[in-house]
């Protein structure tokens, strides 16, 4: 195993504004062995998330900075090509925090099964992995929507925007999608049953959301922050809830963020805004891949990928995801199955 050559992006430097290739050294060493309790993946695909730029800042969150000088974190799918953990055979298709590598070793314990036959691989890190589980914990957990609620999701094309706002439908809520550009707009309309979508790259956001939820919101499930967040605020309902999932507009200038200016609008209406982290619910992801799974199963719950070839395209790869260029869940695949 140690023969086998292993190429990783480090990190180098904290990125200003946009990441950039230069941010990262692309690098090859040995695979190495794994030690007891661990196995050696190969990694398939990767899972490129916007929470990756904010691993890349100094500072306390959720999670410790990725080190200067350390392998990029990602998630990522992968094959079990060496195992000292019997829980583990080689052969094995496992999800874990792989990092943006040819190769990880990782301790078996942090690594989860997934069965090849249920679904394509790169599903397992969208719909049917913690992009689905984000979607599914924030908006159910948090949201609470009830039938006949009006719930308005932000990045609705997107990997978790997707399946909130399908969940949403099987809820038996009216849904109204916010996107950019027309295509995205038609796709979820058309192919996932949101009621209505919004074009904010085209059509005044404020105009828009008040002709198509005349009774105004009764949960807001944001993942973009902003203007956006601010113009929902002002359309809430009583006892709304607006869940803080992501504020991806805001991500590349984190010295200034850009806070909500229509907050008394939750006092006014006795709502709610409530953050979460979806690694806070672990304990319940059984629970949660088995409802999304059945509700794929059911046909009420559609998925798509959009996938990129290429471990060294990552820096320009992960870009895609703050233009607004990914259509679907963004993966990079590192090798062929
Ligand atoms: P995604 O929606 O598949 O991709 C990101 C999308 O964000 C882009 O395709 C783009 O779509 C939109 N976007 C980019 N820049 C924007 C801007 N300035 N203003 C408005 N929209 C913009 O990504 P994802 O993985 O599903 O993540 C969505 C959100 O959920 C992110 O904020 C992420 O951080 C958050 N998240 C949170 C958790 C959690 O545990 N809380 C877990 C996973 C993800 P358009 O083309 O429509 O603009």
């Amino acid at each position: 195993m140690a023969s086998l050559e292993n190429r990783q992006f480090k990190l180098i430097t904290r990125p200003v504004g946009m990441v950039k290739r230069s941010d990262f050294e692309f690098a090859t060493s040995p695979a190495g062995e794994p030690g007891p309790g661990e196995a050696l993946v190969r990694v398939l695909y990767l899972s490129l998330d916007p929470a990756m730029r904010g691993w890349m800042n100094a500072g306390r969150s959720y999670v410790a900075p990725v080190g200067i000088g350390d392998v990029m974190r990602a998630g990522g799918l992968g094959r079990v090509v060496a195992s000292n953990d019997p829980a583990l055979a080689v052969g094995d298709t496992v999800v874990g925090m792989t990092g943006v590598q040819d190769y990880a070793i990782l301790k078996a314990k942090d690594l989860t099964k997934v069965d090849p036959r249920l679904a394509p691989l790169p599903r397992f890190l969208g719909a049917l992995g913690m992009p689905g589980l984000t979607a599914y914990f924030g908006l159910l957990d948090i949201g609470k929507p009830k039938e006949g609620e009006t719930v308005v999701v932000s990045a609705a094309a997107g990997a978790v925007g997707a399946v909130t706002g399908q969940i949403a439908r099987v809820k038996g809520c009216r849904v109204v999608g916010i996107a950019g550009g027309p295509d995205k707009c038609r796709y979820v309309v058309d192919e996932l049953g949101f009621d209505a979508a919004v074009d904010y790259k085209n059509e005044d956001v404020r105009a828009a959301l008040s002709r198509l939820c005349p009774k105004g919101i009764d949960v807001y499930f944001d993942n973009v922050g902003g203007e956006i967040l601010d113009i929902a605020l002002s359309m809430l309902t009583y006892q709304a809830r607006v869940i803080i999932c992501g504020a991806i507009s805001q991500y590349n200038h984190p010295e200034a963020i850009q806070g909500p200016r229509n907050y008394l609008s939750l006092l006014v209406n006795h709502a709610l805004m409530e953050g979460f982290v979806v690694f806070h619910y672990a304990a319940r992801y059984a629970e949660g891949v088995q409802a999304l799974a059945g509700w794929m199963l059911a046909g009420k719950l559609k998925a798509r990928e959009d996938i990129f070839k290429g471990l060294e395209t990552f820096p320009d790869t992960l870009q895609k995801l703050f233009r607004g260029e990914n259509f679907g869940k963004l993966i990079l695949q590192v090798a062929d199955e």
